[in-house]
């Protein structure tokens, strides 16, 4: 019989919308200590069911078939055994809707490299530190801020999320928890979609750091000053990096270090 590739058991699920969900596993080996924002690769075999709340695809993949994809690893960096992703299904992908079919105690595959250029290591430490989000982009600031908020006290810590309704806002209570209990961080969520409802930011990210929101409280755009974080979908970071660029901010790249960071999905 075919030894499972399976290293890993789901340990939570937390469905945020029936297409959004937080999932929690333990691997069965400890893996190396990571960098809050690196990601790492988990994966289900194509013989797994899909979400009843997906879309039938015509897959010719055989049953024992890994499919894996790249995720941010949400939870802090001292946790080398207990991983915490932040999904949102894609209805006719392959993968996720495997993943919102997973129940607890579920098992799974998860990799043992966990990769990527996206932390804060080779951010000054005397530099603001924005972070920017659209979507599950979110997920790799959850880890800098369980793993480093309490390093960052004189400094000031930003995260914009630009989502579609209230309840897309994962994580919201622990960002107004932090919000609250920390004077150097602002959560500033802004929906597109909202109804009267919502008394809080509406519309672009982009047009809020045009309107001086961060200027407001006292982040100064400045590369010297201030580290840019951007991660999700890729018509916010072209339009953000764009509003950057011209404001002298250069992409970080492992060859030509820059305070501008970018982790597209
Ligand atoms: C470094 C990195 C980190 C990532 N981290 C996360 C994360 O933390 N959370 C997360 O949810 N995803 C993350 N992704 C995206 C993830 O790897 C998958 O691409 C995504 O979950 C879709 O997988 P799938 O197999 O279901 O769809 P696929 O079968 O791979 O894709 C089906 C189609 O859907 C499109 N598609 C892919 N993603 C989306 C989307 N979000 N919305 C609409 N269409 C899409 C694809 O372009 C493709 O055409 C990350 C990607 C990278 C490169």
């Amino acid at each position: 019989m075919e030894k499972s590739p399976y290293n890993a058991t789901v340990t939570g699920k937390i469905l945020i919308t029936p297409d959004l969900m937080v999932l929690r596993m333990k691997t069965d080996e400890p893996r190396i200590k990571f960098r809050a924002g690196q990601y790492t690769s988990i994966g289900l075999l194509a013989g797994e069911g899909r979400s009843p709340n997906s879309v039938i695809q015509a897959e010719n993949m055989p049953s024992d078939y890994l499919i894996t994809r790249p995720y941010s690893i949400a939870s802090a960096n001292h946790e080398t055994q207990n991983f915490e992703f932040y999904i949102s299904q894609v209805k006719s992908g392959s993968l996720t809707p495997r993943l919102f079919n997973l129940t607890l105690g579920s098992r799974m595959w998860v990799d043992k490299k966990i990769i990527g250029i996206f932390h804060l290591n080779e951010t000054p430490p005397d530099c603001n530190i924005v972070m920017i989000a659209t979507g599950t982009g979110l997920a790799p600031y959850i880890s800098f801020l369980r793993s480093h908020i309490k390093d960052h006290k004189d400094i000031k810590m930003v995260v914009l999320h630009g989502a579609g309704y209230p309840w897309d806002l994962g994580y919201r209570s622990e960002l107004e928890f932090i919000d609250f209990n920390f004077d150097n961080f602002f959560y500033f969520p802004t929906l597109l979609k909202a109804d009267e409802s919502w008394t809080g930011l509406r519309g672009y990210i982009e047009e809020h750091l045009k309107n001086k929101l961060l200027e407001d409280i006292g982040v100064e755009i400045n590369p010297l000053k201030t580290h840019f974080y951007l991660c999700g979908n890729p018509k916010m970071v072209e339009s953000v990096t764009e509003f950057l660029e011209k404001r002298n901010y250069i992409i970080h790249s492992k060859k030509h270090p820059g305070a501008l960071h970018i982790e597209e999905y």
